[in-house]
């Protein structure tokens, strides 16, 4: 999905666009059981081992819902951006956003002028 994004930084305020996927709770919550499950065959595998496993099968047993939740969490409101680009409200140059997950509203530094800018979804 295209969307266009608000940039503010300076008392000022210039547009851009992005092209985004946002995560909705259900693909959150696979991705927090993969987690889950991801940690407890780690810890089904520590079982062969002598000592450590006193702590690795109880901790990855515990850990891994938590993990999971915390994954959850995490993401359910997030935002992949796959692309963007906008110009810097205070220098005016142009700049790339790279690839990456955020919750809005998110915050870059201009690569030419070092401003930290507030990005929006408009
Ligand atoms: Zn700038």
């Amino acid at each position: 999905m295209e969307i266009i994004i608000r940039i503010e930084g300076g008392s000022k305020v210039s547009n851009g666009s992005a092209a985004i996927e946002d995560w909705n709770r259900r693909r959150a919550a696979k991705l927090g059981l993969r987690w889950c499950l991801g940690t407890w065959t780690v810890g089904l595998m520590t079982v062969i081992l002598p000592v450590v496993h006193f702590l690795t099968v109880p901790s990855c047993f515990l850990g891994g819902p938590l993990l999971g939740l915390l994954v959850f969490r995490f993401y359910r409101h997030s935002t992949d951006i796959i692309t963007g680009k906008g110009s810097c409200p205070v220098c005016g140059s142009t700049f790339k956003i790279e690839p990456q997950t955020v919750d809005w509203p998110f915050y870059l530094k201009c690569t030419k002028c070092s401003a930290e800018v507030g990005v929006t979804r408009d």
